[in-house]
């Protein structure tokens, strides 16, 4: 296993063309905007390391016998699907942002299913391929980038009906050697912080998107690949002197648009190619798996409350019993999200390729939550900090020899408590809720890992709603199912 600093060397040595701002950027890894991203990731190696986290942060991969990082790692039982949801929850904690780690994860762990199953009906040797990148992941240590989301363009019209047919990834061109595809990937958390890149489809396809139906992976620096970077709110802040105004002055995540103009992909590294009825059943599974992995949001929400309770004791409120109680609401909400998450794990069942895989009505349903809950923390916290989180002066006016002592004057909270340290808890909260790590906390809650339809439509299709009814009739005493299954 690599730990922190052989991640980051690791990375150095990817030849990535990536663009920001309009411009080429040449050192990845030491931009200021890129690299507290970097540093959310390398906590994923360096926390692996401890031997306290040990059961948490490794695992023993079923392939060699030796033990890996869990983020490499094919869950083998329901106790390692529980692990990975607790590891999400301790990351997000620690890191207080998007750690990006798991979108490789979940696509390993899907992948190891639907090309067991592929193979099962045509015969092919995808299974044997995927096994061996899989080893190639795990004895390197490798973080991988899950690239689902296609851009999509008009989304009235499926894949093969768009006027430009790049708008879903798909392949162009077969040689003998391998595949050539085209198209991009949008929103790729932690793309530039990724090793490997590893390309599913986005949606169920029928037979004349067949072209469409691809699943390959790739080292990040393949020639014909280009990432643009996302911006975020209040990103810049990055780039300023002072460590106050940035609110996590360690951590953050990134999101790119991956570009993929004719990218050649060797038939070892192709893991699906027109098997159209399994693009779906691939999208589900990683899904179902993504959607637990919104553990982190678990542990994001636990930073958010204790700068909450923080920031109402520097500004003397927290005996007050309405802020009292506004606490004890985030907690409930959050340990709720934490049910969620634990328990789609705990119901997790074998797959017939040895893998476990979450329940997946559970896993929508606490994917659901995410899509609400956070927002309602977040605005709890947002009440509890007062106004002074969007209308404090900035660190260098803390700092100027002119306005230094006006800030330091009233700028002031409760007895004892310094100043620039309100004013950390503050940006804090502000980063959390409507800075950049906003991104992750919020509207990829809402979005990442499929929009809050995605789901409704996952619990309306998983639910057994027939076998309610049948409850309900007995109870009453209905003996016939008249009516029954006309919505
Ligand atoms: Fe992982 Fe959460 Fe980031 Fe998704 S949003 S990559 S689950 S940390
Ligand atoms: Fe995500």
């Amino acid at each position: 296993m690599m730990n922190g600093r052989q991640y980051e060397q690791s990375l150095r040595e990817l030849k990535l063309e990536v663009y920001m701002f309009g411009r080429k950027i040449d050192n990845v890894v030491d931009d200021p905007i890129i690299r507290p991203s970097m540093n959310a990731v390398a906590a994923t190696y360096e926390l692996a390391q401890r031997l306290e986290l040990a059961d948490l942060m490794t695992a023993v991969s079923h392939l060699s016998g030796k033990r890996i990082n869990r983020f490499c790692h094919i869950h083998q039982s329901r106790d390692d699907l529980v692990q990975k949801s607790k590891m999400g929850r301790m990351l997000g904690g620690h890191t207080g942002c998007c750690f990006q780690r798991c979108v490789g994860m979940d696509a390993l762990n899907a992948l190891s299913i639907v090309t067991y199953d592929i193979d099962a009906k045509y015969h092919t040797s995808y299974n044997e391929r995927f096994l061996k990148f899989l080893a190639h992941v795990q004895e390197n240590d490798l973080t991988c980038d899950g690239a689902m989301t296609d851009p999509k363009g008009d989304r009235s019209l499926s894949p093969h009906q768009q006027p430009d047919p790049d708008l879903y990834l798909h392949a162009v061109e077969e040689k003998p050697d391998g595949l050539v595809v085209s198209g991009a990937k949008a929103h790729q958390t932690g793309a530039v912080n990724s090793h490997e890149i590893i390309v599913m489809p986005t949606i169920a396809l029928r037979e004349e998107d067949r072209d469409y139906a691809v699943s390959f992976a790739v080292p990040s620096d393949t020639q014909g690949i280009t990432y643009i970077i996302g911006r975020q709110s209040c990103d810049t802040r990055k780039l300023e002197a002072g460590s106050v105004d940035v609110g996590n002055r360690l951590f953050g995540g990134h999101e790119a648009l991956v570009i993929f103009d004719r990218v050649f992909v060797p038939w070892e590294r192709v893991f699906m190619c027109r098997e159209v009825e399994f693009a779906g059943f691939l999208v589900e599974k990683f899904a179902s798996y993504h959607r637990q992995s919104y553990a982190c949001k678990v542990g994001v929400g636990d930073v958010l409350i204790g700068a909450a309770q923080t920031i109402a004791e520097y500004n003397g409120t927290a005996k007050a019993s309405h802020v009292k109680d506004k606490i004890i609401e985030m907690n409930h909400l959050n340990e709720t999200l934490y049910c969620g998450c634990i328990a789609c794990a705990s119901e997790g069942h074998k797959e017939p390729s040895g893998t476990y895989c979450v329940d997946p009505l559970l896993a929508n349903v606490h994917k659901q939550n995410v899509t609400r809950f956070p927002y309602e923390i977040a605005r709890l916290a947002q009440d509890i900090a007062g106004g002074l989180m969007v209308t404090l002066p900035s660190d260098a006016d803390l700092r100027s020899p002119e306005v230094g002592k006006w800030i330091e004057k009233y700028c002031r909270g409760a007895e004892g408590i310094p100043v620039e340290d309100r004013m950390r808890i503050l940006r804090l909260i502000e980063n959390l809720s409507l800075g950049t790590a906003a991104v992750g906390y919020l509207t990829e809650s809402m979005h990442g890992a499929g929009s809050p339809q995605a789901q409704r439509i996952m619990i309306s299709r998983l639910v057994d709603l027939k076998g309610k009814q049948r409850k309900a009739r007995r109870l009453c005493g209905i003996t016939s199912d008249h009516g029954s299954g006309k919505a």
